[in-house]
């Protein structure tokens, strides 16, 4: 049982630009823990911080193929790659009348350079593509209170709607 909880889409909290964290407090690193689990807990490849209501700028991700897990702090797209991909995007906040995420597919850059402070306080940099860029933009995004169904289409948008409408809160 966690002891953080899951905002839901409707939730303003999820609308809010996030702020850069300036120092790196035990509370946190032990609020990423907790994300981390929770993430696992609910099959999910990444959580940011507005989804358990906590609007600083840091989030977990993992990459599924060799399933590292990535704390980043102040994380920042700095390059997008030429070419854009379509691919299947899901969200812990964006839930159906079954309880699991709607899916819909998104087109987003295939490849990025992320530039994030480390939980030990170190600088990184990564170049990620595939299914890695896909979740390190969609992740940033809830940063700067964006949400996947943001790129869909009107009509596409409101078939996940619909759907999301069934969740009983
Ligand atoms: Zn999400």
């Amino acid at each position: 049982m966690s002891k953080l909880e899951m905002k839901l889409c409707g939730d303003l909290v999820l609308r809010r630009q996030c702020t850069p964290v300036d120092a790196i407090t035990p509370d946190i690193l032990d609020t990423m823990d907790e994300m981390v689990r929770m993430m696992r807990a609910q099959n999910g490849v990444g959580l940011a911080a507005p989804q358990i209501g906590d609007t600083r700028r840091f989030l977990v991700m993992m990459t599924p193929d060799d399933e590292m897990v990535y704390r980043m702090i102040n994380p920042r797209i700095v390059e997008y790659g030429p070419k854009t991909c379509v691919m299947e995007e899901g969200c812990l906040s964006v839930l159906g009348g079954d309880d699991l995420p709607v899916f819909a597919n998104v087109t987003r850059p295939e490849m990025v350079t992320v530039e994030w402070t480390d939980e030990s306080g170190a600088s990184r940099a990564a170049q990620m593509s595939g299914l890695a860029a896909r979740i390190v933009q969609h992740e940033t995004d809830h940063l700067d209170g964006k949400l996947f169904i943001d790129y869909l289409s009107p009509v596409r948008r409101e078939m996940v709607m619909r759907k999301v409408r069934k969740h009983k809160a």
